[in-house]
């Protein structure tokens, strides 16, 4: 709408130019038009535009066309002079077009037509001021000659920049006024500078003779070079400052930029580093987790355990109402469930009695796992030793409970050690120490929870005497070897020997093995142990049996150990011994307790097949008082069951209470094994079981163990080891003896 009044303006003030034109034309007065007017208005449209001067540091021009116009307007009048201007308008807009200006043929007109008119305007204001006819007007008066000069550039500016306001008001789509301001009316300064110029030309022209002119306008030309030149200058320092200006602003501006990336980057790099720290925080997190518990149940472990009871025994210190008391428990029968079901659910196992054990416990008591089969667990809040029993109680029953464990029902019964606190306690180590006391006590006695006390101490304090002292025992000669006497039942003849172990104690005196053996199993000492008795014993028997042909059927029989089972040299060992002791295999046999083949069954019908395979005769000890798998006791390669002497023992006179011997006694006949009944000490036992077929015995009623002197010296003395009232059943000469397999 807008833009369409443009246009309408637009083509208006074209016909408005066109009219004063022809209306110029036709009032054209040619006779006053000369050789100047033609030169002058030759320059003012070749070179008017040309002759050009901006203002430093603005975007006003003096133009020398403006001067040359308002002079040819004093000079010859308006007629003329709208003519040239339209004209020079005409020139000049075709010169900036070709320079590049978006002129098309319509603005040219337009710029034409708004000269034209504003030359009109300016004359037709100068005609109503001076009401006379400007060629004919006397310019003397200088007072009147300013004020027309200055009407002059007044009027040309007005029309020029009212014209050209509503013009660009249109096309911009702004008020006059608002256009007039901002883009016309620093054009004001041209007009009023190219008057003055105009009036200083006309002055200098009316004044001076043509030689004058000449010089005058050679020196304007060269004021005008001169300035030019000077304005070139000042422009190119204005412009280099400029560009000086420019480039500072443009490496303040790559300043700012990069200062702006650098810090993007730290901000970057902060929150990198709040990441890492972040991360390294949560893995020190994990890493005091996994260093305070332990992987597989995720209870605290020992060390977090110690941290606790320490800080337990201080608080405990400085106020005594703060008692509590430590448990350890031990698992029983836990390895064969490692053994028999696999690792995975002995590890489910542990899990789920640690989850038991949380169960049962309040807040504020802490329960860890130590390692192994092995927890710990502090009481808080509990000051007398009864109320420990009865906590330690309920726990034992939550844990004795049958477990679920893929498909297989488990069942594990724990030995609780009780330690109650007192001020006695430097070291969580000590009352620690004393709670795992106090469980293998409960742990002797079959299980169950058990408390400690000094004399617990005591006895725990000699064992670990016994252990130290233990230590290099065969080398240092202290051990001896004592040989029980097996008898045959029927003939009342010398079968062999039990080799027994004693310990000749350089304070103590003799002791017992079973004070020493437990000990020495726990510390693995029994096997360089047993190495030592193998060999002597071996060596003893060998030379018995070259000292008469009536010894030659006899045998010895060594205690093996369970836990020489888990050493892999020990079948090279035993076979060793033979060749240096030059013993025939046959005449050794090795004896394992019951519950000792049984822990690890299948190990064990492995070595005791290679041990069969060396010759070696085997034989089960202290049967009936474990719990034997019968298939594991077919598969296993036995010669010899040996009843323990509690069954032995409880056989009455008439005859009660023997069913378990007979049971054995017919079990063994069926597996084709021989029976030797241990601990006879009383002559029915001897009928009793004569009577149920078993053919070998060993007892006190024959022979306690004795050194291998004092044997020698008996078997020297007897061939009948039957006592006296005992009749012998069967009379065998050296000749025929039948030995005992
Ligand atoms: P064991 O293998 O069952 O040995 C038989 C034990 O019964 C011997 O005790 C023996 O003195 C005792 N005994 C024999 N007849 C009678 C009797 O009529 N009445 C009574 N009350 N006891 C009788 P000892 O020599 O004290 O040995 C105890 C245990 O120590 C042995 O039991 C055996 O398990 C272990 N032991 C002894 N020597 C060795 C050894 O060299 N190696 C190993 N591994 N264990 C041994
Ligand atoms: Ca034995
Ligand atoms: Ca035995």
């Amino acid at each position: 709408m807008q833009s369409q009044r443009a246009r309408i303006f637009n083509q208006s003030v074209i016909i408005a130019g066109i009219i004063v034109c022809l209306i110029s034309v036709v009032n054209l007065p040619l006779n006053s038009l000369d050789l100047r007017f033609a030169f002058l208005a030759i320059f003012t449209v070749a070179f008017g535009s040309r002759l050009s001067l901006r203002m430093p540091k603005s975007q006003v021009y003096f133009s020398m066309s403006d001067a040359l116009i308002f002079l040819l307007l004093l000079l010859y009048g308006g007629e003329c002079t709208i003519l040239i201007a339209a004209f020079e308008a005409t020139v000049n807009s075709l010169l900036l077009k070709r320079k590049g200006f978006k002129f098309n043929n319509q603005t040219i007109l337009f710029n034409a037509a708004v000269m034209a008119c504003s030359t009109a305007g300016t004359y037709g204001a100068l005609l109503l001021y001076q009401k006379v006819n400007v060629r004919a007007a006397n310019f003397d008066n200088l007072q009147e000659f300013i004020s027309l000069i200055g009407l002059i550039a007044v009027a040309q500016f007005s029309f020029n920049s009212v014209l050209a306001a509503v013009f660009q008001a249109f096309k911009l789509k702004i008020s006059v006024w608002r256009a007039w301001n901002e883009k016309c009316l620093v054009g004001s300064i041209t007009y009023i500078a190219g008057a003055i110029f105009a009036g200083f030309l006309y002055k200098l022209i009316e004044h001076l003779n043509s030689f004058a002119l000449v010089i005058g306008a050679v020196t304007i030309a060269l004021v005008y070079i001169t300035y030019r030149h000077y304005i070139r200058e000042l422009e190119k320092t204005i412009e280099q400052a400029e560009q000086a200006e420019r480039e500072k602003a443009e490496i303040e501006r790559l300043r700012a930029e990069e200062a702006e990336k650098h810090l993007k980057e730290i901000s970057a790099s902060f929150a990198e580093q709040k990441r890492i720290s972040e991360a390294l925080r949560a893995s020190k997190e994990r890493f005091r987790h996994a260093a305070l518990h332990d992987a597989l149940t995720g209870l605290p472990n020992r060390s977090f355990f110690t941290e606790q009871l320490k800080y337990l025994l201080d608080n405990a210190k400085l106020d005594p109402a703060k008692g509590f008391c430590v448990l350890f428990i031990d698992l029983d029968r836990f390895k064969n469930v490692n053994d028999s079901l696999g690792h995975a659910i002995g590890d489910e196992l542990l899990i789920l009695v640690g989850k038991r054990i949380e169960h049962v416990i309040r807040q504020g008591d802490i329960v860890s796992r130590l390692g192994g089969d092995e927890f710990a667990i502090v009481l808080v809040n509990i000051s007398t030793a009864d109320d420990a029993v009865k906590f330690s109680e309920r726990i034992y029953e939550a844990i004795a409970q049958p477990y679920q464990l893929h498909g297989f029902q488990v069942y594990t019964a724990p030995s609780i050690g009780i330690a109650m606190s007192n001020d006695e306690y430097e070291q969580p180590d000590d009352i620690l120490r004393d709670s795992d006391i106090a469980m293998y006590h409960a742990k002797e006695g079959g299980g169950g929870c058990a408390l400690f006390d000094r004399e617990l101490r005591t006895r725990a304090v000699g064992i670990m005497k016994i252990e130290s002292e233990l230590r290099d025992v065969s080398e240092r000669g202290e051990l001896r070897v004592f040989y029980q006497p097996i008898i045959s039942l029927d003939s009342g003849r010398l079968a062999g020997f039990e080799a027994l172990m004693r310990w000749q104690h350089p304070e103590r005196g003799l002791i017992s093995p079973a004070e020493f053996i437990p000990v020495a199993e726990d510390t693995g000492l029994i096997v360089p142990m047993t190495i030592w008795i193998l060999r002597e014993a071996c060596t003893q028997l060998s030379r018995w049996r070259w000292q008469s042909p009536i010894n030659r059927s006899l045998l010895v029989s060594v205690n093996l150990s369970g836990k020489h089972f888990t050493e892999p040299n020990l079948v090279e060992q035993v076979n060793q011994i033979l060749h240096e002791t030059g013993l025939e295999p046959h005449c050794l046999k090795l004896e394992i307790t019951e519950s000792a083949a049984m822990e690890n069954a299948e190990a064990t019908a492995r070595i005791l097949s290679s041990l069969r395979e060396l010759g070696v005769r085997l034989s089960i000890d202290d049967f009936g008082t474990g719990y034997s798998s019968l298939s594991y006791l077919h598969r296993f390669p036995i010669d010899t069951l040996k009843i323990d002497r509690s069954f032995v023992s409880r056989m009455g006179e008439a005859g009660e209470n023997s069913e378990i011997v007979q049971t054995i006694l017919t079990l063994a006949k069926n597996l084709e094994m021989d029976v030797i009944a241990e601990g006879v000490e009383k002559s029915h036992q001897i009928e009793l079981l004569r009577k149920f077929g078993c053919r070998y015995a060993q007892g006190f009623l024959f022979s306690k163990p004795q050194p291998a002197a004092d044997i020698e010296k008996l078997m020297k003395q007897q061939s009948n080891w039957l006592p006296e009232e005992i009749e012998v059943l069967q009379h065998i000469s050296a000749s025929n003896v039948v030995p005992l397999r």
